[in-house]
């Protein structure tokens, strides 16, 4: 019998005294896999070159010859090394792999990564030679030169693009995991580059449709809102209306009908960019008890603040400063820095190596808390498992992102509810045995006091079982 140590990963078959099991053999790379690879390596070196003041760089084929060679390379190889394999997910030799299993090279991935966010949010000027590079795209975007966010926006996408190839390769055989890699890779590329850039190019606000408050938290701002309904043309007025709609009809109502998920796994780049870049260290997220209990303190304190933030930077806008004087305005500036840039971008993206791919998701996004108190109390969204042929292999809680322990609900044969879960919908493609389905079910019948949700909301504030 598995006791309930076990069952709560609080140790395994290594620390219980049994030898490690014997390494799978490595798979060797056939000549296209090496030459795509190479392919690869020589885009980083010619990058490392232009970014020097050489001629070609601010020029077309600079541009060109800076990032074709490392996105074609990429893409070559992710769809050179899944495309002779049977469709199905193949999760082989993770926990043996260096890079994704918390290794030296998994270190040094997560040092690169917090290293650039460090430098984009605070030493900018380190990346001239890059924004230079990409100084052509960014005039026939949007009529001007590059920025260091333009830069940052651009990577974002091709790292978001390139590793999609990856899971459509890696997940061919299952439509959900397609599609929804598809739509995340189009409101990225469409609704979070090249839109609010066009945006600047006919003298628009610079505005991302796809992010919302609390997440876009400086949206609801009275100085962002008093922008927006001043710039030319009108459109900005839209735009807070679209803002005000996302942030309060859309997110009640779109994940009453299909939960957390329609925003989380298929609109949201912090999102998309976890489900592609960071797919390789899904399995790191910690499932441990503690780890659910320190989610639930951060997640929802992250949400109270920006609430107080946006609250208070209202009344003082109101009242003209009479009432709180210097504290909005300060409270707005430190939840920019620790939130804003620290939590969401250098530990939500730098971490991905170290803590899984969902960081800033599971412990951070505020939007994601809301998202979450609506999905848990509100939404007809669940998951439900068919115990009986469960046979308790754990791969399923293995690599939920969210850290949830999906398996000791299958065990159980109980719906999974849980605030977290961003239905990305990997639980139930790794289960061998097809017990997990993402469903729709009618709204009462998802557990017990479902019909009752606002007791139910307040029972789980109070702790009542
Ligand atoms: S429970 Fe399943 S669908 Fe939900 S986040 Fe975890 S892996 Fe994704
Ligand atoms: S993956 Fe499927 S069979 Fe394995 S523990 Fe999870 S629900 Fe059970």
């Amino acid at each position: 019998m598995i006791d309930a140590r076990t069952l709560d990963h609080q140790y395994d078959e290594e620390n219980l005294g049994f030898p490690e099991p014997p390494k799978a053999e490595e798979r060797k790379l056939d000549i296209w896999e090496k030459l795509s690879l190479s392919l690869v390596g020589l885009g980083v070196l010619i990058f490392i070159v232009l970014l020097f003041n050489t001629p070609l760089r601010g020029t077309w084929l600079g541009f060109i010859l800076a990032f074709a060679p490392m996105v074609a390379g990429g893409a070559l190889y992710f769809w050179l090394s899944y495309k002779n394999t049977v469709p199905g997910i193949k999760n082989d030799g993770n926990f043996y792999k260096n890079i994704t299993s918390r290794g030296s090279l998994g270190w040094v991935a997560g040092i690169l990564m917090t290293g650039f966010y460090i430098v984009l949010y605070w030493w900018p000027q380190y990346l001239e030679g890059g924004v230079r590079l990409v100084d052509p795209s960014s005039y026939a975007i949007s009529g001007a030169p590059a920025t260091h966010w333009f830069l940052y926006g651009f990577i974002y996408t091709l790292a978001l693009i390139v590793f999609g190839i990856r899971m459509l390769m890696r997940y061919r055989g299952n439509r959900y995991q397609q599609i929804r890699t598809l739509s995340v890779m189009f409101f990225q590329l469409g609704f979070a580059f090249i839109l609010p850039n066009v945006l600047m190019l006919f003298n628009q606000p610079e505005y991302y449709f796809s992010y919302f408050w609390p997440l876009k938290y400086d949206y609801l701002f009275p100085g962002t809102v008093s922008y927006l309904a001043n710039s030319p043309g009108g459109f900005g007025v839209f735009f807070i209306f679209w803002g005000l709609v996302m942030s309060f009809l859309a997110v009640p109502v779109l994940t009453y009908f299909f939960g957390k998920r329609w925003y989380c796994s298929w609109v949201c780049g912090c999102g998309g960019l976890a489900e592609t870049l960071g797919d390789p260290w899904r399995q790191l997220s910690d499932k441990s008890l503690k780890a659910w209990r320190i989610e639930r303190w951060m997640i929802h304190s992250v949400l109270v603040l920006i609430v107080i933030v946006t609250a208070s930077l209202w009344i003082n806008s109101v009242t003209q400063g009479k009432v709180l004087g210097e504290f909005s305005g300060g409270a707005a500036k430190w939840y920019g820095f620790f939130i804003g840039a620290i939590f969401s971008g250098v530990v939500g993206v730098g971490f991905y190596p170290l803590m899984g791919s969902r960081v800033w998701c599971r412990f951070g996004c505020p939007l994601a808390a809301t998202l979450g108190i609506f999905q848990r109390y509100f939404s007809k969204f669940r998951i439900t498992t068919n115990g009986g042929q469960c046979m308790s292999c754990g791969n399923c809680s293995t690599y939920c992102e969210m850290g949830i322990d999906v398996r000791a609900y299958a065990q159980k044969g109980k719906n999974i509810i849980r605030a977290s879960c961003v239905g990305c919908g990997v639980c139930s493609a790794v289960c061998p045995s097809g017990v997990l389905k993402l469903e729709g079910g009618s709204f009462k019948d998802r557990y017990k006091g479902a019909d009752k949700p606002v007791q139910a909301f307040i029972d789980s504030i109070k702790h009542v079982p």
